[in-house]
């Protein structure tokens, strides 16, 4: 089996149609192999400005929808956008005087307009989190109210939800908490995750050791590079191309089995999507 006998997906990947390089990224995967790609909005105040209001968001979310759009004309298979709210936005709020639990609200606001995008057809999915690095106590609780608030909200319109969060391996407070708001937990997918992970579903940042983890896990996981497409931060992460060139090692070392379960079932157990029926080479 080689790379053209199989899908390629990129769970979770940024383009930016105002300061990136958008469709070139996604025509530079597809060079390579890539067949798939999951759209996140960037956070708003890299893409347009903080967002403290519905039109902002709008304007975000459309954006990334269009993006996603031209990026399926490139693409044998095709993308679509996955749409949230950064959790650091909570940051940015407070700094400039919200109180955590304005900031939550605003946010909430953002996530709930994301559903109506899922309702609408327009997304696939949602995104939401906590904060990756140290905040006080109302801050982290605010989050967590945000995040369980997405758990509702996909719960709601029958979606998955990727998550930003701190890193590490256990997770499975974070899956109660969706399971408790009618979310399954394999619905609920880690973003930026290690080969090992306990509770959500791992989308593993594509490098080979956690990659070589994954495999000998063997359990469920998706693969992705967070490629963020900053000229401003080239060789920040992972490029375009690295799922692609993952995919090959992975095959060249023997694991069909492997590929298959990050680049078609797991897809379709988490999001309902056919990768195979979705590519035409
Ligand atoms: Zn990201």
């Amino acid at each position: 089996m080689d790379i053209d006998d199989t899908p390629v997906l990129d769970n979770h990947l940024h383009l930016d149609p105002v300061n990136g390089r958008n469709v070139e990224a996604a025509e530079e995967f597809a060079d390579h192999g890539g067949t798939h790609l999951l759209v996140l909005n960037k956070p708003s105040w890299h893409l347009v400005e903080k967002a403290t209001d519905e039109a902002t968001f709008r304007e975000v979310f459309d954006l990334t929808v269009e993006a996603a759009t031209a990026a399926s004309d490139v693409l044998d298979g095709r993308a679509w956008p996955v749409l949230g709210v950064h959790p650091a936005l909570i940051s940015k709020l407070v700094g400039d005087g919200y109180t955590p639990p304005e900031a939550r609200d605003i946010m909430q606001t953002g996530l709930d307009m994301a559903a109506e995008y899922v309702a609408d057809g327009e997304a696939l999915a949602m995104k939401s989190g906590r904060p990756h690095y140290d905040v006080d106590d109302a801050v982290w609780e605010a989050s967590n109210e945000v995040m369980c608030h997405g758990f509702e909200r996909a719960a709601d319109v029958g979606c998955a939800i990727q998550l930003h969060t701190e890193g590490g391996e256990d997770f499975e407070n974070v899956a109660q908490w969706a399971e408790e708001r009618g979310l399954n937990r394999t619905q609920v997918v880690k973003h930026y995750s290690g080969g090992r992970l306990s509770g959500p579903v791992k989308s593993v940042l594509s490098d080979k050791d956690e990659l070589e983890i994954a495999v000998e896990t063997d359990e469920p996981f998706l693969m992705e590079t967070d490629y963020i497409d900053d000229p401003d931060r080239p060789g920040a992460v992972l490029g375009p191309k690295t799922v692609p060139r993952r995919v090959r090692w992975l095959l060249e070392n023997g694991h069909e089995d492997a590929v298959r379960t990050a680049h078609v079932e797991t897809p379709a157990e988490v999001y309902g999507i056919d990768t195979e029926a979705t590519l035409q080479r």
